[in-house]
């Protein structure tokens, strides 16, 4: 029965037309949220209660069709601030930290009908590619528990891949939505930066975070990106830029003809596994049998994406953090004799490894002596960036990558060597600095290993739209995915 209900949207039909409850759907979540998650672990919080008394109260009142979203379950990165739930950014120092507030996007989805189930894990404060920086617990994919479910919002991609809700919200800064989403074999969205509003979303790099949906189905994800998109008074940063009807755009488009699709060469050049060079080149042939022309692209100062990425994000966190000081939020050491002592206890005994190494790599870098060799460099790096993307732009309409260059990786394998982290960055954190779309759909699953992957396609500033469309035409031409061993 759970496989009719699989997307958002089919369900919503189902709702609208009181083919079914809402509370059938909550309840059907949460039997699968209870069948999957001692496997894969995948929520910090669960609103069983909350949310069948909702559904319940909803149904009495009748569907409404002005909520595009009315009944629908669905997920929140921890990172998100929910009023109601604890808002633990996957860290013991944030673990009993409830928000007085719901984060705005939050508010648009509750407003549009939705029904929040619960909050998922995260690498802590949204640092890491594997959600194995979680300090609160382990994540594990649901297409092979001995395997990370990619990060930092692995607790939504794995939640999505377990159909444990209908739609999640994640965050990407350097690649958080897209790379999990690649990893679990969903499909992970980055808009255009200033599309969602970012306030109460707890910051990492300021001038890198974007939330966005993470979906079973291209359609699903244009949905949420509908109610979520929009001018904020609260975040400075958001766009005034109307919102066009992401769902319906993408009735218009029935094929790719017409579209340049640019295949940036030093993406394409980078070793990736064989598998994933396969995937993507079925991909790409899927693209052109679509009607679209690929066409070889240039981002000459993309290779250095990674490095400015970590430099900038590392610099805005280290600033971000210093909030956590033991006075205003969460914990704070008990055993402090002084103020400075309160403030070194309180910091090195609640953040992670992961946290303390980027506050202090971020100060460096922003210090007096090091600012212009290490900040100044990357943010100049960071805008050659940008204007690589706008000459590639000129030339053609999308471009198209892969999103990682392997497959989920083996819990442990990664996570005593940063470095080795920081690679899983390389074709996803370059659109974040440029601050444009991104989204992550899969491509197929390798024959070896039977683990999903990612293709990426890449949009110019507010070409969401296009960006959505033509994600829905590839995905419609791509072989869908059997379920995950964990989801059954
Ligand atoms: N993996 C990247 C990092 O560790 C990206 C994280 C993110 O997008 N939140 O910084």
């Amino acid at each position: 029965m759970y496989k009719d209900l699989r997307t958002l949207c089919s369900t919503r039909k189902l709702l609208q037309e009181k083919e079914i409850k809402a509370f059938e759907v909550v309840q059907e979540c949460l039997d699968n949220i209870k069948q999957t998650e001692p496997g894969i672990r995948a929520m910090l919080s669960i609103r069983e209660e909350q949310a069948l008394e909702q559904a319940r109260e909803m149904d009495r009142q009748g569907p409404d069709r002005d909520r595009p979203l009315w009944g629908i379950p669905m997920t929140i990165k921890d990172v998100i601030c929910t009023r109601d739930t604890p808002t633990t950014c996957g860290s013991r120092l944030l673990e009993n930290f409830t928000p007085g507030y719901d984060a705005p996007l939050v508010q648009r989805l509750r407003q549009a009908g939705a029904i929040i189930l619960g909050k998922t894990n995260m690498d802590e404060f949204a640092m890491g590619s594997s959600t194995e920086n979680s300090a609160l617990q382990t994540t594990r994919n649901p297409w092979d528990p001995s395997r990370v479910p990619g990060g930092s919002s692995g607790g939504s991609a794995a939640s999505m891949a377990a159909a444990q809700s209908l739609g999640s919200i994640g965050t990407d800064t350097g690649g958080s939505i897209r790379q999990p989403a690649s990893f679990c074999g969903v499909v992970g969205m980055k808009p255009t930066y200033g599309r969602v509003s970012r306030y109460g979303l707890v910051a990492f790099g300021s001038s890198l975070d974007q939330a966005g949906p993470m979906t079973s189905s291209v359609p699903d994800s244009a949905a949420i990106l509908n109610v979520i998109s929009g001018h904020d008074p609260l975040d400075s940063t958001s766009s005034t830029a109307p919102v066009p009807d992401y769902l319906s755009a993408l009735e218009k488009r029935k094929d790719l003809r017409g579209l340049r699709i640019g295949l940036p060469r030093q993406f394409w050049e980078k070793k990736t596994s064989p598998e994933v060079d396969a995937a993507c080149q079925k991909a790409l042939e899927a693209v052109r049998e679509a009607g679209a022309e690929t066409v070889p692209a240039d981002l000459p100062h993309a290779e250095h994406g990674g490095a400015a990425y970590y430099i900038i994000a590392m610099a805005e966190a280290s600033s971000n953090m210093a909030r956590y000081d033991g006075v205003r939020y969460g914990y704070r050491d008990p055993e402090a004799l002084e103020l400075m002592d309160m403030y070194r206890r309180t910091r090195s005994r609640a953040l992670g490894e992961e946290v303390q190494r980027r506050i202090m790599i971020g100060t460096y870098v922003l210090s007096a002596g090091y600012y212009d060799a290490y900040f100044k460099k990357a943010a100049q790096v960071r805008r050659l960036i940008h204007q690589d993307f706008m000459r590639a732009f000129k030339d053609c309409d999308l471009l198209c990558s892969p999103v990682v260059p392997h497959t989920a990786f083996r819990l442990g394998d990664k996570v005593d060597d940063p470095l080795q982290m920081y690679l899983m960055d390389i074709f996803t954190a370059s659109v974040n600095l440029a601050g444009l779309p991104g989204i992550s759909i899969p491509a197929g699953t390798g024959d070896e290993t039977g683990l999903p992957v990612g293709i990426q396609l890449m949009g110019p500033a507010f070409g969401d739209e296009l960006l959505l469309q033509a994600a829905n035409i590839l995905e419609q031409s791509l072989p869908a995915l059997p379920f995950p061993p964990a989801g059954q």
